[in-house]
Order: structure tokens, then sequence, then C-alpha cells
């Protein structure tokens, strides 16, 4: 067993050397350069963290990995081929006319790839691993292995949803960063969070999807011992968009304002209400109340009851106990 898994993850990097290869080198790869390009990556740190291009033939890994001895089982369970749709019998590459971001344990050994379409057309979009032996849906995170001693040193880690976020954020020099690869976030993710620093600080899309997915990752962080902030990015983008929008520094600097946990609730929560009645008031608040039963006594707290109370045109005063519920401010 151990030796079928060295073997795996000995195939795992021969497959992202060829496909790092092929990316500095070859013609096919000319779109796939220009696309990194156009996204403001830095080839040094493009290498850094090994991406790649698959190149778009059916069976450039198959046969390469074959010849080097490897038996299609083994590529199956490497994720690296798929079982033809019609002819069972028949694997074929996986990765095809994609850039490739490779996604590395603690210790940087490759487990598995997720794969980005060139064009708009080439669906879909990313590509990823399928699960087996060494790969595990869920259970990792991208770029821990790279990100792991500068959140130690920081004590903060950030995390993103993407692999191009992940490159920016790192490009930004916020080394601290490590990317979701768009799964909901699993209390195994929480877990390898939690070893990694103290406070953690949430960057997933500045859409309606992202701020969703934050508050259920909130949910799911509660009680790990995480201290969690929220990094506040120009509506509709990623950190990814927001480097070549609006360049590395702006992007750096969002970070040096993140805000409280509780203050993005109370925002996400007053977005949804309907302020204009007494009974959409009445519903806000009973929304708001678990949410003020997480956050202490303090001036925190006496600026957000300052805030719903603008935005209902109540009296803070009168409103502070309304909040409160029936138990009184947490102790
Ligand atoms: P890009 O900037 O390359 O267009 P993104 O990283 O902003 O893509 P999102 O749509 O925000 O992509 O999704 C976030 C992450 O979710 C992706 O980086 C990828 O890991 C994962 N993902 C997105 N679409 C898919 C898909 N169709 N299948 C599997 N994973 C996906
Ligand atoms: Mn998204
Ligand atoms: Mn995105
Ligand atoms: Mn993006």
């Amino acid at each position: 067993r151990r030796k079928q898994e060295a073997r795996l993850l000995e195939l795992l990097d021969r497959t992202c050397r060829y496909y790092e290869r092929q990316l500095w080198s070859a013609a096919e790869a000319g779109g796939a350069r220009a696309e990194l390009q156009r996204r403001g990556l830095d080839p040094e740190l493009l290498r850094e963290f090994r991406v790649g291009y698959a190149p778009s033939a059916f069976e450039r890994v198959l046969t390469a990995s074959r010849h080097a001895g490897y038996r299609p089982e083994e590529l199956l369970a490497a994720g690296l081929v798929q079982r033809s749709r019609d002819r069972r019998d028949r694997v074929y590459d996986r990765f095809r006319r994609r850039i490739t971001f490779p996604l590395a344990d603690r210790r940087g050994r490759i487990l598995g790839f997720g794969a980005r379409a060139l064009g708009a057309d080439q669906k879909p979009k990313y590509v990823n691993s399928a699960d087996g032996p060494v790969y595990h849906k869920g259970q990792h995170l991208f770029a821990a292995h790279l990100a792991r001693k500068h959140a130690a040193r920081v004590g903060e880690v950030i995390l993103c949803e993407g692999y191009t976020d992940v490159i920016a954020l790192h490009q930004a020099g916020r080394r601290n960063a490590v990317g979701l690869m768009g799964t909901a976030l699993t209390p195994d993710q929480v877990g390898e969070l939690r070893r990694m620093a103290s406070v953690l600080v949430l960057a997933l899309d500045a859409d309606a999807a992202g701020r969703k997915a934050m508050l259920k990752a909130a949910d799911l962080a509660a009680g790990s011992g995480l201290e969690l902030q929220v990094a506040m990015l120009p509506d509709g983008m990623d950190p990814a968009d927001m480097l070549v929008k609006r360049g590395a520094a702006a992007l750096d600097q969002a970070f040096g304002r993140t805000i409280s946990i509780g203050r993005f609730r109370v925002g996400q929560a007053l977005e949804e209400a309907d302020l204009q009645t007494a009974e959409g008031k009445d519903r806000a608040i009973a929304d708001l109340r678990p949410i003020f039963a997480t956050i202490d006594p303090g001036v925190l707290r006496m600026e957000l009851v300052q805030d719903v109370a603008r935005r209902l045109r109540l009296d803070p005063t009168v409103l502070g106990p309304l909040l409160d519920g029936p138990g009184g401010p947490p102790a």
C-alpha cells in the first residue's frame, strides 16, 4: 500500500513537471501564457506554484506514463485519466487544453490538479482531480504548504475561493493566503486553518454566492477557537479581479482594513431586511438577535447598535434591549 501510494505521488509529480514544461515551451500553450499575463501574474510566482498547461491531445499523459511503466489503473487512481463514456475499457487524459494548478499536501507533495478552461466556450470552467487514494475533495487547502510559515509568523491566515485568487494575494505580498477550490468549507479544513493561525480572514468573492459562503463558513468555524474577520473587496470582485483592475497595492490595502465577523453579519442581515414597515423591522430585529448574542459588550457592540438604530430609524436606547433578547446582553 505504502509502495503503491509512493508510485502515485511520483506519477503526479512527473505529470506536474510535464505540464510545467508545456506551459513555458509548447507552441500551443501561447494562449495560456497570454491569459496568465493578462491576469498580471508574475512568471516567477507561477513557477513557484508550479502552474502548467495540459495540451489538447487526448492521450499525452496516458501514453507518456505508460511508456514510463505506469498501468492505466494507476493513472485512474491518480485522477489523471478518465474512462471513455461509450467504451468503458478505454481511458483518456482528464485535463486537456487547460491551465493546470497543482494541489499539494502540507509537505508540498502533489496530490491532484485543478485545471482552468482557456476560453468562455470551453465548459466547465474548472475541472478538478477525481477523488482517489491520494486526493480527497474537501480535505485540502490550496497552497497550504506555501502559506504555512507566513501564516504562523503573522498569526493570520487568509481564505479565498480560487486558485488565481491565492496567487494574486501572494503576489500582493499576502503570502499567508490559501484557497478553498470552490467547495464549501469543511470541518477538516477548519482544523487545518486553526493549526495555521489563530485569526482567519475570509476573502471569498464579493458576490452573493461568496457572501453566503462566508456566513456558512463563519457558522462552521464558530467554536473552533479561530477569530474571524472579513476582507471587504469592491462589489462583484474577487482578489484576482482586484489585482488586474486595481493593482497589487490596492489588493494589499484591502487586507489592512478587515472587519469583524459580527459587523459583517449585521451588515448582511440589514441588506436582506425590509426596513419600510414595523413588521419588517420586527423581523429584522428577530434576525439580528442571534447575531448580537455572539457579540460581547463593548464599543463594537455599541457602534453596531447605533448603526442598526439609524437604519431602522429607532432610538438606540430603545433598540438596545430589543436586540439583547430575554436574557439581556451576553455576559
Ligand atoms: P476565474 O477567475 O478563473 O474565472 P474563479 O476562481 O474566480 O475563476 P469562481 O467561479 O469564483 O472562479 O469559483 C471559485 C473556485 O471554484 C475556482 O477557482 C475553482 O476552484 C472552483 N470552481 C469554479 N467553477 C468550477 C467548476 N465548474 N467545477 C469545479 N470547480 C469549480
Ligand atoms: Mn466565485
Ligand atoms: Mn471568483
Ligand atoms: Mn476570478
